[in-house]
């Protein structure tokens, strides 16, 4: 039987016990409410044993009881026991992730919603300057006023970090990114970056001292050598090895110019200036320009589906855009054709340059842009080239907010494709009067 019965016949029997001893005094009704009282009564007592002690007001000791009473008790005990096992794990759990993140190398934010701290770690702290007492609750943006942390902020896109100098100190540089969670949450990760900047900073200033200093001495070399080659009274077995010299020399001056490029759109800052250019224009100077390089014979076309035009550095675009005709040129035999295309839609400007060349295999696509990166060695040096036109390319693309695609067919030709964002885009129509461009 279970403990519910068995309760049940106890008072139905106290009660019954009530009434039989209730009848020898003409009373049984009494009786029973005698014993009914009794029974309420330890019920409202054990009730208020159970609440206090639910409550924690008499200690950790659960109530004396026996029966159904008892088993409810002894279950409530038991869940109390479990909930505390449960809380004690979590804690210890907690402790640890806090004290394993508070340890972490980087800074660590956590952010609400709202952009305000919930909680920062050590690192974030001493990176930050920020203030547990004071900065708790503050919306971050408050507090880093750097307008490309801002921009980033706001941006939305977080697939990147962001590089920014400390507010404090403009000689630290700290990466940040932001990380996205739960509901509307981020974790803002912040590192130190100051080492690996002025690294950087040493790399690109050897480079472009380096190609500064050799330009000089390398021009001297040329000059000379191209006296010597015009010379007639030249010993006939001198001409060729002064020949190569000269090739040698005119290569070399190629690949200093191009490294002194690249330094120049390195050290140029974020974003190129917004002067319109006739991209129909100069694609036709290009045409012309090739057609005179290659001979009257050669298939080069420019396909102008759009009249708009570009916003940006009219000395890059040219430099990026010749790059890819020069490739073109370069690497398609005699007889193929490259075609020049502008065109615009919705999502912004096109330009391509399509070929149909010796193409590239899809494995060396994605390190074409690396500088010095050459599908065939050889053939591009007996082509003259230096292995930077596509790394100048990319820093171009970059500085304009544009990218650069490559799809090709070994064999059959390629086609590189600059896709440049709405923005940088104008009609005529719409152009100042007083432009800094000419056509
Ligand atoms: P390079 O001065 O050697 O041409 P680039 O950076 O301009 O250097 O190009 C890198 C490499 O990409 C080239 O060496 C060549 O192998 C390959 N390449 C570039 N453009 C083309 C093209 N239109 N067709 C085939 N290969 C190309």
């Amino acid at each position: 039987m279970s403990l519910w019965w068995w309760l049940l016949a106890r008072i139905v029997a106290a009660l019954l016990a009530g009434l039989l001893a209730g009848l020898p005094f003409g009373h049984p009704a009494a009786g029973v409410a005698l014993v009914a009282s009794v029974v309420v009564a330890r019920l409202l007592y054990l009730l208020r044993t159970t609440q206090r002690w639910l409550r924690g007001l008499s200690g950790a000791e659960a109530p004396e009881a026996s029966g159904a009473w008892g088993e409810l008790i002894s279950l409530i005990a038991r869940l109390q026991r479990r909930k505390q096992y449960h809380k004690r794990r979590l804690m210890r759990l907690l402790r640890e992730l806090r004290r394993s993140t508070a340890a972490i190398p980087d800074g660590v934010v956590v952010l609400n919603p709202q952009g305000e701290i919930l909680w920062f770690n050590r690192m974030a702290a001493r990176l930050l300057h920020l203030r547990s007492r004071t900065d708790v609750g503050m919306r971050i943006e408050n507090l880093m006023r750097q307008p490309e942390f801002i921009r980033y902020l706001r941006s939305g896109d977080y697939a990147l970090p962001v590089l920014v100098t400390a507010s404090v100190d403009a000689d630290v540089w700290l990466q940040i990114h932001l990380v996205p969670y739960g509901d509307g949450q981020s974790l803002m990760l912040v590192r130190d970056v100051t080492r690996a900047q002025r690294l950087e900073a040493m790399r690109k200033d050897f480079v472009a001292n380096a190609s500064h200093e050799l330009r000089s001495p390398l021009t001297v070399i040329a000059g000379y050598l191209e006296t010597l080659g015009q010379d007639l009274d030249l010993d006939p077995a001198l001409a060729a090895p002064i020949a190569e010299m000269r090739r040698q020399s005119t290569r070399m001056t190629g690949i200093i110019e191009d490294l002194l490029s690249l330094s120049r759109l390195e050290a140029s800052g974020d974003a190129a200036e917004r002067t319109p250019i006739n991209v129909v224009s100069m694609l036709e100077h290009l045409r012309r320009d090739l057609v005179a390089r290659l001979g009257q014979g050669a298939s080069v076309q420019v396909e102008a589906a759009s009249t708009a035009w570009l916003l940006g550095d009219e000395a890059q675009i040219h430099s990026a855009f010749a790059n890819l005709v020069d490739n073109a040129a370069k690497y398609t035999p005699q007889g193929g054709a490259i075609t020049l295309r502008w065109t615009s839609d919705t999502a912004g400007g096109h330009f391509s340059v399509q070929d149909t060349g010796i193409g590239i295999g899809p494995e060396h696509i994605p390190r074409l842009t690396e500088r010095f990166y050459r599908v065939d060695p050889g053939r591009s040096r007996a082509t003259g080239g230096s292995g930077l036109g596509l790394a100048i390319v990319k820093h171009v693309l970059q500085r304009h907010g544009a990218t650069l695609e490559i799809t090709s067919n070994e064999g059959r030709g390629s086609i590189f494709s600059c896709h440049f964002p709405d923005d940088r885009l104008v009609t005529e129509s719409k152009l100042p009067q007083t432009r800094g461009a000419h056509d």
